[in-house]
């Protein structure tokens, strides 16, 4: 093996790619969601299982959405975490492109515009050159996605049930 000059490169391959500002996105796979609970309380994240049966949804507890592709960022190919907001972003934009039924997000690239920091954050797009995704291709890189995604909600309800535990023992220190 070669010496590694750049090590802070070198990324976990079960982390997420994630956009920044100026970050290429390439969106190669249909859309993953989950519905989750960020606990501030306990620091943690956990799974929603529906409003009916969801202990955390049933006590109050700010539910999220994330949204989550395969494709790619700059040069990476992988899972990527989209924000919410780019998410309606381009959502919007796709149905404003309707009538003419020419383009889908996977039909171009997107460079990514991030403004403001923290609750105040805003993701926008714009749209680059126009590229091609087979059928094939585009279902080879679903599976990834699903296989990938299965691991992560199998975490997601594993913290769901020690949290829930914790919380309905009476809690940690609120
Ligand atoms: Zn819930």
């Amino acid at each position: 093996m070669p010496l590694e000059p750049n090590e802070q490169s070198i990324r976990n391959p079960f982390d997420f790619l994630t956009l920044d500002d100026g970050s290429v996105l390439r969106i190669q796979s249909h859309l993953y969601r989950i519905d989750r609970h960020f606990l501030e309380e306990y620091k943690r994240t956990v799974a929603c299982l529906g409003t009916k049966d969801c202990y955390f949804c049933k006590h109050g507890f700010k539910k999220g959405t994330d949204f989550y592709y395969f494709g790619m960022v700059d040069e990476e190919e992988g899972v990527i975490r989209i924000p919410a907001g780019l998410f309606y972003f381009l959502n919007n934009w796709e149905n404003e492109n309707e009538a003419t039924k020419q383009t889908t997000k996977r039909g171009h690239e997107w460079l990514i515009k991030k403004t403001g920091e923290g609750q105040g954050t805003r993701y926008t797009a714009e749209k680059l050159e126009a590229v091609k995704i087979t059928e094939v291709q585009l279902n080879e890189n679903n599976q990834t996605l699903v296989e990938r995604m299965i691991g992560e909600e199998k975490g997601l309800k594993t913290r769901y049930n020690e949290v829930e535990s914790i919380d309905s023992m009476g809690g940690a220190i609120k």
